[in-house]
């Protein structure tokens, strides 16, 4: 198959809609981006790469952090970890308070916000004052790649405006549900989602959940297979928060997305790709990026169906 053929005509199919949707502008530090970049770029289990446009671009990964440390944690907390997560869509918006008083601050899943405050916790339990090192260095050793850090500016802004995720974190430490202090916890969400990355990283960075846990090229294994299995399973149930059904519907691969404008998707046994075009639609997943997915399925024929 030509990818890279397949990438360029998706690019020129994209372009009339990049400008069209909103960029995420809950803080100042992510309303300033372009919204006319676009960057697709793919990674192969043999070592090949493809990509388009602004591929070694680095932007703010918000959400997608959480597909890291979901990983990070259940390959730890195993047994006990969805006692305190469940693994259902929510249905709701990612910063959705309502679900989790009626649920006693258990929330839905690890991919809307509320489960990612809990699994930065259960890593806070585990990790202390390293947590946040910890992340970025499985990160960058799932992408092979030191060259990751984190926003400052972003990850100050995410504090100041952050008065829904400190409502949430309120209110599941008043159900129990965060047994650390919420300044540290929230310190450290709030760093994962300014990480920065660029298209190519990124889908390198998940080639090991496309082959059962373990990186194709430097053989390096991360999760069981039945853990990878998990990961995934939630990506393509609950990666884009109240439009999972939608983004399955289309596109029919796990994926997870970011407010940054950013998806990342697997196709299992074959690659890992990851798109970004800052504007977002209305459920707050990237409208070319969701689309551009969609394409490239409908062109490649790749799905999981
Ligand atoms: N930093 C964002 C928040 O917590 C992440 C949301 C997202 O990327 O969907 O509000």
């Amino acid at each position: 198959m030509n990818y890279q053929k397949i990438l360029q005509e998706i690019k020129d199919e994209v372009k009339p809609i990049l400008n069209k949707g909103k960029i995420a502008d809950y803080i100042p530090a992510l309303g300033r981006v372009n919204p006319s970049h676009f960057a697709m770029s793919l990674s192969l289990f043999d070592g090949r790469t493809f990509g388009v446009g602004d591929v070694e671009h680095k932007f703010s990964i918000q959400s997608i952090s959480k597909v890291f440390t979901y990983s990070m944690a259940i390959s730890h907390y195993e047994k006990i970890l969805h006692k305190r997560v469940g693994h259902e869509p929510s249905g709701n918006p990612f910063n959705s308070l309502v679900q989790l008083e009626y649920e006693n601050g258990i929330p839905r899943n690890p991919f809307i916000n509320a489960g990612a405050i809990v699994i930065t916790d259960m890593l806070n339990s585990k990790y202390k004052e390293k947590t946040f090192s910890k992340i970025l260095d499985f990160i960058k050793s799932v992408n092979n790649n030191q060259n990751i850090n984190y926003d400052k500016e972003v990850a100050s802004s995410e504090a100041e405006f952050g008065y829904r995720n400190m409502a949430l974190v309120n209110m599941m430490k008043s159900f129990k549900n965060i047994t650390n202090n919420i300044e540290d916890v929230m310190d450290i969400y709030f760093k994962q989602c300014s990480i920065s990355m660029s298209s190519s990283e990124l889908s390198r960075a998940m080639l090991f959940l496309a082959n059962h846990g373990i990186d194709p090229i430097t053989k390096a294994r991360f999760l069981t297979s039945s853990q990878a299995k998990r990961v995934s399973s939630l990506m393509l149930t609950c990666g884009h928060y109240d439009a999972s059904g939608d983004f399955a519907f289309r596109v029919g691969l796990p994926g997870k997305s970011g407010v940054g404008g950013g998806i990342v998707a697997i196709v299992p046994e074959h690659m890992s790709i990851c798109v970004w075009s800052p504007g977002l639609n209305s459920k707050g997943n990237s409208l070319a990026g969701t689309k551009a997915l969609e394409l490239f399925t409908t062109k490649t024929g790749l799905s999981i169906f």
